[in-house]
């Protein structure tokens, strides 16, 4: 490691990182010495020098002093370990997106069975199928640890800010909620967070939502079940009903319209039927637009308030939906 710790102080001056994160600074004087306000404390006098030479700082107000990995560990609160970690990620080639939020659905993946609310709360929505839990990476974000975990990997906090997992009061965004990463060509763009409490909203990461769920898989389907919500989808899977996707909200974005219009095929529109009729308002106008651009649609009539998640929780079953299938109007 003492190896790796000289290397990465060599590749990455002290007063290029300083500098990296705006320091102002001028000369001091002495030979490759430099001196501004300091970072670590609060003054209006500066009194923060770096030796470019050495490789060192030295604070006459605050007392401290040492290397750039010292530096870190009190600039950003780490400990020496996640310094380094945080070095080696702010120096290795940009880390996408996609890549972060694998590793956050990794881990929210692992939490899902150490706390029994979440799988209660997975039961009563009636997801129980431990295969279609692990097809959909369906995870839990208990809070208060996601950044930790990540810190430690290696992440630096800006991304995690960037990518929406943090505030900016660096807490945790999902806290208390099941997980459902989405994915969009193969790459992780977003997650849905489903509060296991009724007092919460559900939630996506700031951050654009990509296209259809799995649209990958049933882009091939001549006949298409399209629901609103996560819970419609794991439901409708679970009992079977495999030619589905999940526009995740009643409005599609355009990128959503044009996947359900690139080719010649039959949308059953399973939206919510509920007591202000916006679902169902929502899926007369959709079926409007695709039958517009020559896509047949057809409208899936549940019970009166009722989803297709409510529709199997109360005990409807595969045989029934089909029949509602059948019975779709154009
Ligand atoms: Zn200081």
């Amino acid at each position: 490691m003492g190896g790796d710790v000289e290397q990465l102080k060599q590749r990455w001056p002290l007063l290029d990182y300083l500098q990296q994160q705006n320091w102002a600074a001028r000369p001091a004087g002495y030979d490759s010495e430099f001196v501004g306000l300091c970072p670590l404390h609060q003054e209006t006098r500066p009194s923060f020098y770096v030796n470019a030479r050495k490789n060192l700082f030295y604070c006459h107000g605050c007392g401290q002093g040492g290397d750039l990995i010292r530096f870190v560990e009190l600039s950003r609160h780490l400990s020496f370990r996640q310094s380094l970690a945080y070095l080696a990620q702010q120096s290795a080639p940009a880390v996408d997106s996609a890549t972060v939020l694998n590793e956050v659905a990794a881990f929210y993946q692992e939490q899902l069975d150490r706390y029994p609310e979440a799988l209660r709360y997975l039961e009563r929505r009636g997801v129980h199928d431990p295969a279609l839990i692990k097809k959909l990476r369906i995870g839990y974000a208990p809070g208060g640890c996601l950044r930790r975990h990540l810190t430690a990997q290696g992440y630096c906090f800006d991304l995690l800010r960037q990518v929406g997992l943090v505030n900016s009061q660096g807490r945790d965004t999902f806290y208390g909620r099941v997980v459902f990463p989405c994915s969009h060509g193969g790459r992780t763009v977003n997650l849905y967070g489903r509060s296991l409490g009724d007092a919460f909203a559900h939630r996506f990461l700031p951050r654009p939502k990509g296209g259809l769920y799995a649209w990958e898989q049933v882009r091939h389907c001549p006949e298409v079940i399209l629901v609103e919500g996560l819970f419609d989808y794991a439901v409708l899977w679970q009992a079977g009903f495999h030619h589905l996707t999940c526009s995740l909200g009643t409005h599609l974005n355009a990128c959503q319209f044009r996947q359900l219009c690139d080719n010649q095929r039959t949308v059953y529109l399973t939206f919510d039927v509920d007591a202000n009729g916006s679902g169902q308002q929502a899926a007369q106008q959709l079926a409007y637009r695709l039958r517009a651009r020559g896509i047949a649609t057809r409208r899936v009539l549940l019970p009166p308030g009722h989803d297709p998640n409510h529709f199997f929780v109360q005990g409807g079953d595969a045989r029934q939906f089909q029949s509602l299938l059948e019975g779709a109007q154009p």
